[in-house]
């Protein structure tokens, strides 16, 4: 759909040019001579506000009636002049640019903006979502002090460094374009780069290195152009850069844009982290950390592909606590989880990192080896049961619990004749994983069952 640009601009004259631009562009327009006129037809993404000699005298206040509030303003300013554009900034403009702008940067900006909205926007259901999930953490004002890395020329840097350190309470240091890509994960990389760029040229090399590096993608930019270089900000803008002030810009209005863009970068880095707690929570068991069933089917599926494409052999293991009803019994419901803990953490300890652990029922745990043989498999088992067998759980009251497990093995082919699909799931007409999948957990199952009847505390295989 295309995004909704209400213009609202009184001279009729720039009203009819705008208007054409962002048509031609593909927006759906309307434009108004004035928000006090009439109701927009329109609820639109964006407003772009034509500000003309007076148009900023009431912008003490608000730029825009409250009913549009959350709608991100766009100024076209008659005359911005250093002075005028922080008074709109400081009035709610996400923006102020010059009247003569070129089309290119019109909708460079335009576009960056309203990308920024959206995600913004999309923040804001997610949240939503999460806490109707109650996943969602009660929203901390507090705010970090942030890294701010400025880049350029060093007599430049020098001077935006010094302006910025006195405006905000952030540590800004300069950094050569070497340091930048030098910087390795194990630091608090920067949160925020401020770079001076002199011509486009030297963004196209450095932008596209910061978004590559997995460390440095989600720090926001603000790339500062030379007076009227409209190529350099049109380039810094499709090259995602999340700001842009030209150079002749106030040390306020800088401090304003790069205080601006790191509150906009606080807020998505703390839901992409409840985001990631969401799934979390989603995927894993609360009382041993491991996955859980809805996890561990998602993971079979691929394992199954997998082996599918392969030809090689997986395993499946049954891993379940012996006698642990009398651990309950004995010890108490607190110390049994306590042991299913510690088990889990010793399960876990002992196989691979490609290989999964999750916890299949009450005190049974489920294993599956990618790529592995039956042989490789009962190495892996007897690890395992020795793992539990020769030290006691010691639990918070200092008591020692001897703790015993006795697992099922059982290995699977997929056959590569039998086209497979990927569904994530294993009920899909046409699959072959609900039977390959079934098949070798009740064989594992059934081999689990053989090792408790043997005297638990042991390892048994399938039989084929
Ligand atoms: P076996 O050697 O044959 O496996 O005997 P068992 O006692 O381990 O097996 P049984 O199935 O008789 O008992 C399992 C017990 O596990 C019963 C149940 O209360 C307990 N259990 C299941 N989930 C939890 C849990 O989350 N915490 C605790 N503390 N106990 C659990
Ligand atoms: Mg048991
Ligand atoms: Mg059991």
């Amino acid at each position: 759909m295309p995004k909704r640009l209400l213009i609202v601009e009184p001279v009729a004259t720039n009203r009819i040019r705008l208007a054409a631009s962002l048509s031609a562009a593909h927006y759906d327009v309307e434009t108004v001579s004035s928000l006090d006129d009439k109701a927009a037809l329109i609820e639109p993404d964006m407003i772009v506000l034509g500000t003309g000699p007076d148009g900023l005298n009431g912008a003490e206040g608000a730029l825009v009636p409250q009913q549009y509030q959350n709608t991100p303003v766009f100024c076209i300013d008659s005359d911005p002049t250093p002075m005028r554009r922080i008074k709109a900034l400081r009035a709610g403009a996400r923006e102020v640019l010059g009247r003569n702008l070129p089309d290119s940067l019109l909708l460079a900006r335009l576009r960056s903006l309203i990308r920024e909205s959206e995600a913004s926007r999309e923040c804001e259901r997610r949240r939503v979502a999460a806490a109707s999930f109650g996943f969602a953490e009660a929203r901390s004002d507090f705010r970090p002090s942030f890294r701010i890395g400025c880049i350029g020329a060093k007599e430049d840097c020098a001077r935006t460094v010094s302006l910025l350190s006195a405006i905000l309470s952030h540590s800004v240091e300069y950094l050569s374009p070497d340091d930048v890509l030098r910087e390795d994960a194990s630091r608090h990389s920067p949160d925020a780069y401020v770079i001076i760029a002199e011509t486009a040229h030297a963004l196209e090399d450095l932008l596209p290195e910061l978004r590559a590096r997995s460390h440095l993608r989600h720090a926001s930019v603000l790339v500062v152009f030379p007076q009227e270089a409209d190529d350099v900000a049109t380039t810094a803008l499709n090259l995602g850069a999340s700001d842009i002030a030209e150079v002749s810009s106030s040390g306020e209005e800088i401090a304003w844009r790069v205080d601006a863009m790191l509150e906009r970068k606080h807020l998505q880095d703390q839901l992409r982290n409840s985001d990631e707690q969401s799934y979390r929570a989603a995927a894993t068991d609360p009382l041993t950390g491991l996955y859980n069933r809805r996890y561990a089917e998602a993971y079979i599926a691929d394992t199954l592909l997998s082996a599918h494409d392969s030809g090689q052999g997986f395993v499946m293991m049954l891993a379940d606590i012996d006698h642990f009803k009398q651990v309950n019994d004995v010890h108490g419901h607190g110390a049994g989880d306590m042991v299913l803990c510690a088990v889990a953490e010793r399960l876990r300890e002992n196989v691979r990192a490609c290989d999964l652990v999750s916890r299949h029922g009450g005190e049974e745990f489920l294993i599956v080896m990618p790529d592995t043989t039956e042989e490789e498999a009962g190495h892996t088992a007897e690890r395992l049961r020795l793992a539990m067998a020769s030290d006691p759980v010691v639990i918070s009251d200092g008591a020692r619990i001897d703790v015993t497990i006795s697992i099922g093995v059982a290995a699977g082919k997929v056959p590569t004749a039998i086209p497979m699909q990927r569904t994530g799931t294993f009920d899909a007409p046409g699959a072959s994983g609900p039977s390959v999948f079934g098949n070798v957990l009740e064989a594992a199952d059934a081999a689990l069952y053989r090792a408790k009847a043997c005297g638990r505390n042991r390892v048994e295989f399938s039989v084929a």
